[in-house]
Formats: structure tokens, sequence, C-alpha cells
């Protein structure tokens, strides 16, 4: 048997529903604060992602899907939704849009991973990105879309952790500091975090090698060297989430796994179990860096696996199937037209109505709309299509009554 490839999930018909559900609810909150739905390609030029994402992190060096494809292309199945998105904005010219350009997504995501819980290769994120203001202001517009989905969803026990990672000028600054914190020990760092030192020493930081995180545990804190433009920025995102009434926690060992991250970041991590669910920042330098206009913008991307899981654990119930409203059993070919008739006729009307297609006899028809869990039954032989008329059976009380056959008669019958 040919079985599915590592750190792949199928979504089964029996969960789907509370995947649709969840969706629902975060479509919702999207389009109250005025998000946009876009959609990119699955796969980009590899270029896009190694310049968004940056050479030196995780995703760039060790988890692309990266391919050459038959023209001799280099392709990446995107590792993440922001680049893409701003490869769109740029490309289709939206900075002409209404500023600020407010969109989300629901994207399949490939990573070549370590399997674990909550770690896959393929994976689903819902992200936001809000392009084209610098202000504090739209920082706490996005941390608030999180706050509210994790409140749409009932899913309690999320603490919202948030940092500066200050911008390009007072970086260097920080990153002197921090190169002569390692520098003693940089021989007992992994061969990754070697290579980080010299380009990049705040990657070295977001090491997930036990005993490099070890060393890094009394780093200096970027949060010393912030300039006057990032402090007050900082405070003011604080000032504001205070107001709101949004519980947080500065973790000043934030520095998220993409390198396009400047001034504002966060993470919403479930005390249960530790993960985070969601991640995101500020990304004031990367639609210059993919080639556009120098354009402000702060986002960020939820694993819908994570998310789902926590769902499922409150609201195990809250979530349902939709059920068939009605099944039209027949017997005999006369009355097979006639019920086939009927059953198109209530569906364009909306309700969720069966028939047979199999050609089986009435008791197997009855059998199956029991195990579907159809809520009412008609069954129509030669003599209900001469009169019309036929026995409806309400399948939860067991309850008969005489029907006139119409639409109208039995989108009342059914409540509808
Ligand atoms: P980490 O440091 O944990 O690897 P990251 O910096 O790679 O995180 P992001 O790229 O910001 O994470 O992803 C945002 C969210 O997407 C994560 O918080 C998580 O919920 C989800 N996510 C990321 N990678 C995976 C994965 N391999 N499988 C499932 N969900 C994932
Ligand atoms: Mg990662």
């Amino acid at each position: 048997m040919i079985q599915k490839p590592k750190g792949t999930k199928d979504i089964l018909p029996s969960e789907i529903y509370r995947w649709q559900y969840i969706e629902n609810k975060i479509k919702t909150v999207m389009e109250n604060a005025g998000m946009k739905e876009i959609r990119v390609p699955v796969f980009e030029n590899t270029e896009l992602f190694s310049r968004g994402v940056g050479e030196t992190t995780d995703v760039v060096q060790k988890e692309m899907y990266t391919f050459e494809d038959k023209g001799g292309r280099s392709i990446t199945l995107r590792p993440e939704g922001t680049a893409g998105v701003v490869r769109s904005y740029i490309e289709n010219g939206m900075a002409s849009l209404a500023t600020p350009l407010k969109l989300w997504y629901e994207m399949a995501m490939y990573r070549y991973e370590n399997v674990q819980k909550g770690r896959l290769r393929e994976f689903r994120q819902i992200g936001t990105e809000v392009i084209g203001t610098q202000s504090y202001l739209a920082d706490v517009e996005v941390i608030d879309l999180g706050v509210q989905i994790f409140k749409a969803l009932g899913i309690p026990n999320i603490k919202l952790n948030i940092n500066s990672i200050g911008c390009p000028e007072c970086r260097a600054k920080y990153q002197e500091a921090l190169r002569d914190f390692i520098r003693p020990n940089l021989e007992k760092y992994c061969d990754t975090c070697k290579t980080r030192f010299d380009k990049n020493p705040m990657r070295i930081l977001d090491c997930k090698e036990k005993k490099c995180k070890e060393m890094n545990q009394n780093a200096p804190t970027i949060l010393d060297y912030l300039c006057d433009e990032c402090k007050e920025h900082f405070e003011n995102v604080q000032k504001l989430l205070k107001e709101l009434g949004i519980n947080y926690e500065i973790d000043s060992t934030i520095v998220r796994g993409l390198d396009y991250y400047t001034k504002t970041v966060f993470e919403f991590i479930s005390e249960d179990d530790g993960l985070t669910v969601l991640g995101g920042g500020r990304y004031d330098g990367l639609v210059k860096e993919v080639g556009g206009q120098d354009t402000p913008a702060v986002g960020f991307a939820m694993g819908m696996e994570r998310l789902l899981e926590l769902f499922d654990k409150y609201n195990p119930d809250v979530a349902q199937e939709r059920k068939m409203d009605l099944y039209v059993a027949n017997i005999g070919d006369e009355s097979n037209l006639y019920a086939t008739k009927l059953v198109k006729e209530l569906r364009e009307e909306g309700i969720f109505v069966e028939k047979d297609i199999c050609q089986r006899g009435i008791k197997a028809q009855f059998k199956y709309a029991d195990k579907q869990g159809a809520k009412f039954v008609i069954t129509i032989g030669d003599d209900e299509v001469r009169s019309g008329k036929a026995m409806i059976k309400n399948m939860e009380t067991g309850e008969e009554s005489e029907i006139l056959l119409n639409c109208e008669n039995i989108k009342e019958k059914l409540g509808q």
C-alpha cells in the first residue's frame, strides 16, 4: 500500500466540519476588521524566500522543499505566507490601493521539519498582513485580532508574549554586544550557530539545540539597545494593550524564526502544552527587500492544526456536522423518477435531502437514511405517486403523518 508522505495529514470528512467551523469563525473576525482574503501560489521562485525569509534562518537553511522544474528554474514550495503575499502586493501594484492594505489568507505551508507533536511537513496557516502603516496602532490591531480569534473559538489558557527586536540601526549595536557575549563560547555552539555568528548573530538566539539554548541564557537583551524611536513605539504598543485590557508579558528572548521582523514581535502560546499557536510581528524592511518601495507592514500567522487541537479539547461538541433534513425512499421505477424530481426540486430550495442512487430495495434505503442520521423520511410508492400524498416519518420520535407532496408543505413540515 502506498502511504502518505511523512509529516502530512489527511483531513477526513469526519473532521472537516470542525475545520470549517473554526475557519468560518476566523473569517468573520477578519472580515469584521476589514481584512480581505488573498490567495497566492503554492510555489514561488526560490529567491523570493531566500531573500525575504533570510539566508541564515532555519526555514531557508534546513526546511525548504526546493527543486528544479523542467525549465531549469529553482522553485520552492511556500514555507510561509508573508513573502508570497508581499511579492503579490508589489507585482500587482497594490500600493495604489487604499492604505493600509489589510489582507488575510489561509494556505498550506511546506517545511522539511523534524516531525513531532505540532510539527508537520505540510501544515496550514491562517495569517494576516497589514501593509502601509508604521503606526503602533496597527501592531495592536493585529495583536487584538489574535485575541479575538481565541475568544471566538472559546480557547482559554493562551498567553501573549511580546518583544521588540528593534530596527537595523539599533540592531547593529546590539549584534556587536551579542557577538562579544557569544565569542568566548563560540567553539561550543552547534555548527549552524557558528555559521550565523558573523552574518546574523541574533539567529543564534533562536537555535533549538539544548546546549546552545543553555549558553544563550544570560545573553544581553535587545531591549537595552533600542533606539529612541523603537523604544517609543514599543512603549506605545504596551500602553494601548493595557488600555484595552489585553494581558501580555515581555519575553526578551523572542526573536522569531524569520529574518524580516523589525520592532514589535509577538507569540500566543498555549499554557497547556507550551506550543506557540500564533506568531507574528512588524516587518518594515520586507517590501523593499523583495523589490518594492520602502513600505512598513505588520502581520501574523497561526498554525491551524495546533489551533484545532486546542479547540477540540475545550469545545468538543460546539461544531456540529450538518444533518440530513430528509430522505426520500422509493419503491419501484415510477416512484423512483417521481422521487428524483422531488429531491431535485427540494435541493434547489436549499433542503439537505437524499434519495437512493444505488437502485437498492426499501430496507437498504431505510438503513442508509438511519445511518446518515436523516431527520425525516418520506416513502413513495405507486399509490403515493397517484395520490400526490405520502407518509412522512420523524426519525427521532418515530411519529408518522400524511403529507401533500409539494415543496411548500414539505418545507413547512421540516420546519424550514
Ligand atoms: P518555531 O520556532 O516553533 O519553529 P516558527 O518561527 O517556525 O516557529 P512561524 O513560521 O512564525 O513559526 O509559524 C507560525 C505558526 O505556524 C507557529 O506558531 C505554529 O503554530 C505554526 N507552525 C509553524 N511550523 C509548523 C509546523 N511545521 N507544523 C505545524 N505548525 C507549524
Ligand atoms: Mg520553525
